[in-house]
């Protein structure tokens, strides 16, 4: 059975990139016909921000990303919270020491320091590897009773991963297919901390085991520590999941790698639901407060870095889910368009129903909510663009279209707009409909053209020249204000 994990660490607001991540990993486990878990990896607790557990689990129950084991759901692997599961990450890095492919490293910051600057002075950049690694303090260099020594005593250690020195480390990414590293490469990465806590590499690598990970779904960013994480499964005698690195986000003008800065560099969102940031205060945007529908939303970051192949662009959940597949998804960085995103919202706006769309405004339509969504959502796209375009309904004009006025206002269309100002005074129900008739009954009295009195009227009921329908306009109006802004062009 298919087991993906969403693994975010609790560093801050999750970025939309990151729901796309979710996202992905979401589609897949469903299409697969299985399970989509949620880990915290919080271990490091100088990045820890508080709140951003909680935006987490809002964002993706926001966007409908629905978890079956994890945070939130629970299930038989509990705790799902790194730092809840501190003391079993040191059996493993313990274990991997028993075995050989790891090690006590007793070395002080300033000892390790020292030796960057050392080859930093030379030119080249420190690693602490096989050719490095036998100049400094650690198990593998110093005499075994010295280490039992120091490990009596309870002076600090590390335990790092003994990097073999010349092998070369492959694995077959369902993306980006062979990755190939020599692990000369790679550092002899900590993986048990002073403070006895894991790093990410260690807690990252264990829990995917413990959890039965058979799919690691992530962005590109962590492609290179994807050989370090191969040599760990190797080093613990563990099958491998597969791994699929995502490509990368984009900002809007292509030009590099969209990060969380850009939401108020460029204006547009980047982060699903609005976040202050508890220690600067400030506030960044959120695609939901900046009006945009989850379906829209899902639908518009499925496409990015993935394509059904099809001329099909707008996709339900469900037919994502049946559309999906690893296989589909490019290589190529993905742009963050944001015309694109807005026209998702626009489509998915009008397919909503007036109810809907009236509820997610609330107060801010006092009457007639569903009738003036139904009159302008088509026209806009976002659902507040609604209310600030409806003013017209509840404000007489205070001037008229210059233009209109000039060129079509006539003793004609005077004389028709007295009638019907005088026929709607008199008439009985008053509706789009029978404002329609009534101006119909008043123009063919006249021997007016209909076309000939449309604009001007509309001019004179709103003072654009164009604009929604201007009947049930005038139905949300209500009579005695339309007749009421016909006086006002009279006199
Ligand atoms: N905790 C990592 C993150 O914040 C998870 C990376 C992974 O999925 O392995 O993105």
């Amino acid at each position: 059975q298919v087991r993906v994990r969403f693994a975010p660490s609790p560093t801050g607001a999750l970025h939309i990139g990151g729901v796309r991540t979710a996202l992905y990993n979401y589609l897949f486990a469903r299409k697969m016909g299985g399970k989509m878990l949620l880990r915290i990896e919080d271990t490091d607790q100088n990045r820890f921000v508080p709140g951003a557990e909680a935006y987490i689990l809002e964002a993706l129950k926001w966007v409908g990303i629905e978890i079956d084991e994890g945070m939130g759901a629970g299930g038989p692997h509990e705790p799902y919270r790194q730092s809840e599961r501190k003391p079993l990450y040191r059996d493993y890095a313990e274990a991997l020491i028993a075995n050989g492919k790891a090690y006590y490293a007793f070395d002080t910051t300033d000892e390790l320091d020292a030796m960057r600057q050392t080859f930093e002075s030379q030119g080249s950049a420190f690693q602490y590897n096989a050719i490095t690694r036998t100049r400094l303090k650690n198990s593998l260099t110093l005499p075994a009773d010295e280490v039992k020594a120091k490990l009596a005593a309870g002076e600090p250690y590390v335990i790092r991963l003994k990097v073999p020195a010349k092998e070369e480390i492959r694995f077959q990414d369902l993306i980006r297919d062979w990755v190939n590293v020599h692990s000369s490469q790679i550092d002899d990465k900590v993986l048990l901390k002073a403070d006895g806590m894991p790093t990410y590499h260690l807690a990252n690598v264990v829990d995917d085991h413990l959890m039965d990970i058979t799919h690691v779904i992530r962005g590109e960013e962590w492609l290179p520590s994807a050989p370090l994480h191969v040599l760990l499964y190797q080093s613990f005698g563990w099958e491998m999941p597969r791994f699929a690195h995502l490509p990368l986000l984009l900002k809007p003008e292509g030009n590099g790698k969209l990060s969380k800065r850009d939401a108020d560099l460029g204006g547009f969102p980047v982060f699903p639901l609005e976040w202050k940031d508890p220690s600067t205060g400030v506030v960044s945007r959120g695609f939901r407060e900046e009006g945009y529908l989850p379906e829209a939303t899902i639908n518009f970051l499925a496409f990015l870095g993935w394509n059904p192949g099809t001329e099909q662009e707008m996709f339900t959940k469900e037919e994502l889910i049946e559309a999906f597949s690893l296989e589909k998804i490019h290589k190529a960085g993905a742009r963050f368009d944001i015309a694109k995103a807005k026209w998702f919202n626009q489509q998915y706006l009008k397919q909503r129903s007036d109810e809907s769309v009236a509820a997610l405004l609330g107060d801010a339509l006092p009457a007639h909510a569903a009738a003036i969504v139904h009159l302008l959502k088509d026209r806009v796209t976002f659902p507040q663009e609604i209310v600030t375009q409806s003013r017209f309904l509840f404000e007489a004009p205070e001037q008229y279209d210059e233009q209109v006025i000039a060129g079509k206002w006539n003793a004609d269309v005077e004389g028709v707009v007295r009638a019907y100002a005088e026929a709607l005074a008199t008439a009985g129900t008053f509706n789009a409909e029978t404002a329609k008739e009534i101006l119909h009954q008043v123009t063919d009295a006249k021997g007016v053209k209909m076309g000939k009195v449309m604009q001007p009227l509309r001019v004179v009921l709103t003072g654009a020249p164009a604009g929604p329908d201007l009947m049930l306009s005038m139905e949300i109006m209500g009579k005695e204000e339309v007749i009421a802004r016909l006086e006002t062009a009279l006199t």
